[in-house]
C-alpha cells in the first residue's frame, strides 16, 4: 500500500526526520491560505499523486507569494500525471538547496533482508542513475534482526561517499528513517531528494513510503490511508462485498476456493494460454474461501462478469 507524499511526510515528522512544514489543499484558494499561513518567501506547490516524476511532469512548482501559490495550484490541480489525476496539492516551505542526495531502504526478498541504497547524486531519476552510473549508488544489505542502527548508518554514508563533514548529520537522519520503516511495517522508505540546505541542515524534501499490506491487521490506524480514488474500482467493489479479489490484466475470469488453489489455477491458465491465439491470461485473482454460500458465489460472479 503506497502512501501520498504528505502522509509519508507526517510519518517522517513523527519519527524526528527533518522535514519542511507543509499543508495540503484541494482548491487554489486553500493553497493561497496555506501559503499565507506558512509565511515564507518561497513556497513549493506539489502534486499529491502516487507516482514519481512529478517534477518533470510540471507537478512541482515554486511560488513567491500567496497569489502565485494560488495560480500554480490552479495549474497543478486537475492535471493528469502518468494516469493519476491530481486532486490534492501540498503547499510546503521552499528549501534553499545546496546539494541533493538519495536514500532508500527496502525489503529485498531475494536476500531475505533489507537493502539500503544511497547516493550523493540525488534528485534525478534513480533508475537512470543505477543504469548509467551504478558506482555512484551504494547498496548496503541491512540485517532485519539488527535494523538500521547507528553503525549501519555510518557504513552507508561512508559507502555513498558523503563528505566527512556531512556524515554524522546524514547518518542520524538515516537511523530515523530506519525507525520509520520498522515502526510502520514498511517495505519501502525512499527519500529523493534528501537535501542539504544552504544553511547546512539535512532535510527530507520528498518521501515515498510503501506499507506491507500483510501487516494491516496490527495497524488499525491504516484505515485513514484508504484511498478509493487510486484503487481499482472493481477492487473497491469487491472489498465492499468482503471478497478477496485482485484485478489482473488478462481475459479469463477465475473463481476458486482457497488462495493456494486460486494461485495454482492462475499459473495453469497462464500456461495453457501460452499456445493459444492472443495468449489469453487470467483476468483476476478471486478467492471465495471454503464453504462459500450461494450469496458469496453470486457476489464473486458479479465482480467477474463486470469485466466482460
Ligand atoms: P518528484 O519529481 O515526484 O520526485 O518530486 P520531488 O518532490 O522530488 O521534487 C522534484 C524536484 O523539485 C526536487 O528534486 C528538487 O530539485 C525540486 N524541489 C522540490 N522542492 C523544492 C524546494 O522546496 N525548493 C527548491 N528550490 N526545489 C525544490
Ligand atoms: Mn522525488
Amino acid at each position: 500500500m503506497d502512501l501520498f507524499e504528505y502522509e509519508a511526510r507526517e510519518l517522517f515528522e513523527t519519527h524526528g526526520v527533518p522535514v519542511l512544514r507543509g499543508i495540503t489543499a484541494s482548491t487554489p484558494e486553500q493553497a493561497r491560505v496555506a501559503a499565507e499561513e506558512l509565511g515564507t518567501d518561497v513556497v513549493v506547490i506539489k502534486a499529491q499523486v502516487k507516482t514519481g516524476g512529478r517534477g518533470r511532469a510540471g507537478g512541482v512548482k515554486l511560488a513567491r507569494s500567496p497569489q502565485e501559490a494560488q495560480a500554480r495550484a490552479a495549474d497543478i490541480l486537475g492535471m493528469d500525471i502518468a494516469g493519476h489525476r491530481v486532486r490534492t496539492v501540498m503547499v510546503a516551505e521552499g528549501a534553499d538547496i545546496a546539494a541533493e542526495f538519495y536514500f532508500s531502504l527496502l525489503l529485498d526478498r531475494a536476500s531475505r533482508g533489507y537493502l539500503a541504497m544511497c547516493s550523493v547524486e540525488g534528485g534525478m531519476d534513480i533508475e537512470t542513475l543505477a543504469r548509467e552510473r551504478p558506482q555512484a549508488l551504494a547498496r548496503v544489505p541491512v540485517d532485519p534482526r539488527r535494523g538500521l542502527d547507528q553503525a549501519k548508518a555510518e557504513e552507508i554514508v561512508a559507502a555513498a561517499g558523503f563528505a566527512e563533514a556531512d556524515r554524522a548529520a546524514v547518518a542520524s537522519v538515516l537511523v530515523r528513517l530506519g525507525e520509520v520503516y520498522r515502526a510502520n511495517d514498511a517495505t519501502l522508505v525512499e527519500v529523493n531528494p534528501l537535501v542539504k540546505t544552504r544553511d547546512g541542515r539535512i532535510v527530507a524534501l520528498d518521501g515515498k513510503v510503501t506499507l506491507d499490506a500483510n501487516a494491516a491487521f496490527r495497524h488499525p490506524e491504516w484505515d485513514r490511508y484508504r484511498d478509493e480514488d487510486s484503487d481499482d474500482p472493481l477492487e473497491v467493489r469487491a472489498r465492499a462485498k468482503g471478497l478477496n479479489y485482485v484485478k489482473l490484466d488478462g481475459s479469463v475470469g477465475v473463481i476458486g476456493n482457497g488462495a493456494g488453489l486460486v494461485m495454482s489455477t492462475l499459473d495453469v491458465v497462464a500456461k495453457a494460454g501460452e499456445g493459444l491465439p492472443g495468449s489469453p491470461r487470467p483476468a483476476n485473482f478471486l478467492d471465495i474461501g471454503g464453504g462459500a454460500s450461494a450469496e458469496v458465489m453470486a457476489n464473486g460472479l458479479d465482480i467477474i462478469i463486470c469485466l466482460l
